[in-house]
């Protein structure tokens, strides 16, 4: 695990990195993008309700007592515009559809404000810190209410980031039909609200071993499939249903050697943890815009 300090002093410039899950939103701290040293703050509720979550947020850094801040960075479970500015698409977050987000925390705070989509700001914490960090094709990929995912490839000073849609891939011959809409995708597998639907109840309450089984093999499908189309070696894996099951990496990994020849894929948990999303999103602060796809 990451060194995460606990008490930075408040009157330097800090970065504010918040994570806005489905379910909570958590805020972290920095002084420097340059060490993996983040303060974790305590976490609250998401609201659905855009105003007031920006509230919510607001307080929580007040009542840091935080008044010189060097920049905000936003993880969401979203599609964020390609201005970087707004969230074009949320299913758990409709309300913050097109809100002037980054424009409404820069003008409180008079600081510079980012925004990108969750798996990108984890992706950014594990390359710059943790498990792909020597790799310049890689991926991060979440497995929690959905599953997410955002590669990078990269050279030398040169990289580029960008979420993909790992989890609406199709998989032959599936006839499940998705919350998105379409037939077969590799989320009505692995996807955390899916399983709860289709199980009346959540996947870490499932102690059925075949259900397990199926669950890696399709995770490792999909996984070979993006590794074929992007030629990325290794993967960083995050999320509460993997975090909560760190075994179950052993046997991804096992299918996926099985089915690959001439090339190899990595795998491994994200050394972050669930709080890679919330260093990733100050970290946006140290990348060039151009250089996240959104
Ligand atoms: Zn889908």
């Amino acid at each position: 695990m990451l060194d995460l300090q606990k008490e930075p002093g408040k009157r330097e410039p800090v970065y504010v990195g918040i994570d806005i899950g489905g379910s909570n939103t958590r805020l972290g701290l920095s002084h420097s993008l340059d060490t993996p040293h983040f303060t974790t703050l305590e976490k609250f509720p998401t609201s659905q309700h855009y105003e007031q979550q920006l509230q919510s947020i607001m307080t929580a850094i007040q009542s840091e007592g935080l008044t010189h801040l060097a920049g905000i960075g936003v993880s969401i479970a979203g599609r964020i515009a390609k201005d970087g500015r707004s969230v074009v698409v949320a299913p758990n977050l409709p309300e913050y559809i097109a809100r002037p987000f980054a424009q409404q925390l820069s003008d409180q705070f008079g600081c510079p404000t980012r925004l990108a989509h969750d798996a990108v700001c984890g992706l950014l914490a594990e390359k710059r810190f943790g498990f792909i960090q020597h790799f310049d094709r890689c991926a991060y990929l979440t497995v929690s209410t959905g599953t997410g995912a955002a590669i990078q490839l990269a050279k030398a000073a040169h990289a580029l980031t960008s979420s993909i849609e790992i989890g609406h891939q199709i998989l032959y011959g599936n006839q499940r039909v998705c919350l998105c809409g379409q037939v077969g995708c590799l989320e009505t597998f692995t996807g955390g609200k899916q399983i709860a639907l289709r199980y009346g109840r959540s996947a870490i309450e499932i102690t059925d071993t075949s259900f397990w089984e199926d669950f890696c093999t399709k995770l490792a499908l999909g996984l070979v499939n993006l590794a074929m189309l992007s030629r990325i070696d290794a993967v960083a894996i995050s999320g509460a249903i993997i975090l909560n099951n760190r075994h179950l990496l052993a046997r991804i990994q096992q299918h996926v050697n099985a089915m690959m020849r001439g090339s190899t894929l990595e795998l491994g948990v994200a050394q972050a943890g669930e709080d890679a999303p919330i260093i990733g999103a100050a970290l946006l602060h140290s990348v060039p815009e151009e250089t996240i796809l959104h």
